[in-house]
């Protein structure tokens, strides 16, 4: 007889983890949105440091991270929250927030692991249709807002789309969500966003207790494969409560000596900003020398339809014989687009000549 698993777990759909992970060392890693540099030879130095004394449990209050943070945001240590990953603090997020009866509100296509905090949960998840320019249309999210919700997700900049809502805009929907109802805004991709300063939604903390900055060391600090991520948090309340449902050493001691090391150099963030800024530039222009018109992005990736006459499945595996892992539309809710992360310079042509000869 099989193992009976509880009714949920058939309700939680599995993360589509992208292909290429045992292909050889010259594949284009592009279905990601993981940085293309390698972590800096300090912040590798301080991972090591961490783990020549792994045989004790890491800080469980992740102390010096907290305060590294706290120093740069300047924000107290009591409102951070840390997570083995960003993803971590949304799953404990919605353990901590969601239950049957309760709803959670976000925008569609966006993060794929959003539709987890329902499934979990039993909660019913609203999701709003993105607008015609593969932005979050905010004021059909308010509309959504009942006495049922408990949380609202806005991911700006947007994966998969790229784009983002401009400030102004996350300030007046910050201020339409009641008090009593959890706002995450995640941040991921926040440092690639060159409509506003990224750090402009830290003022918003002051006014809204009930809002949550949610950011990752995983894109611009490239360090995805150590798992850290970190929330940003308008009181204390939101840090307890993701700490009460979580094991007690779920940022490991690795994870924690690099991103304290990682912050340390925001020279390093901004060169690899400016490249990433780059890329955009030139695989916009590409993209458009084939016909294709991407999504305003605003992120360390693209977001495009591909031409009518083309299938989407046969272009995705195209690519991946010419060496080039995309991520297909259809897995993130939108069949016919595909989302390419910017890689190297060299990586980026090596994508568009493959996209020209598969388009
Ligand atoms: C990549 C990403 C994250 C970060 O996830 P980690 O668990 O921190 O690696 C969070 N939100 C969005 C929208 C992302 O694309």
């Amino acid at each position: 007889m099989a193992i009976e698993f509880s009714a949920r777990i058939r309700r939680i759909p599995s993360y589509p983890v992208a292909d290429g992970y045992s292909l050889p060392a010259d594949v284009a890693m592009l279905a990601s949105n993981e940085s293309p540099d390698p972590p800096l030879r300090q912040v590798v130095e301080a991972a090591s440091r961490a783990i020549a004394g792994a045989n004790r449990y890491p800080d469980p209050s992740n102390s010096m991270l907290k305060r590294a943070l706290g120093n740069r945001y300047e924000v107290p240590t009591s409102r951070i929250a840390i997570g083995n990953g960003s993803c971590d603090i949304l799953l404990a997020a919605g353990e901590a927030l969601l239950e049957p009866g309760a709803e959670l509100v976000y925008a569609w296509p966006s993060f794929s692991v959003y539709p987890h905090l329902a499934a979990a949960s039993g909660a019913r998840a609203i999701t709003v249709g993105l607008d015609d320019d593969h932005c979050h249309d905010l004021d059909a999210m308010a509309a959504e807002i009942t006495v049922a919700t408990r949380l609202v997700i806005v991911c700006n900049p947007n994966n998969p789309t790229s784009t983002a809502v401009p400030f102004a805009d996350i300030a007046a929907f910050a201020e339409n969500v009641p008090r009593h109802v959890a706002l995450i805004v995640d941040e991921a991709y926040c440092e690639f966003n060159l409509l506003d300063d990224p750090n402009d939604t830290l003022d918003l903390l002051a006014r809204h207790p009930n809002l949550v900055l949610l950011r990752t060391f995983s894109k611009i600090y490239g360090l995805a494969g150590l798992r850290v991520g970190f929330a940003l948090c308008g009181s204390e309340d939101f840090p307890r409560a993701v700490e009460q449902v979580r094991q007690p050493f779920y940022c490991n001691a690795a994870a924690q000596g690099a991103a304290i090391e990682a912050l340390k150099h925001q020279d390093a963030v901004a060169e690899r900003v400016e490249r990433a800024i780059v890329a955009r530039v030139e695989v916009e222009a590409g993209l458009n020398a084939l016909g294709i018109e991407p999504a305003p992005s605003q992120a360390n990736f693209c977001w495009f339809d591909l031409p009518e006459d083309s299938d989407e499945a046969q272009v995705v595996k195209g690519l991946a014989e010419r060496g080039v892992l995309v991520r297909a539309g259809a897995a993130l809710g939108r069949p016919g687009a595909l989302r390419v992360t910017y890689g190297t310079p060299a990586q980026n042509v090596r994508f568009l000549d493959a996209l020209g000869e598969v388009v």
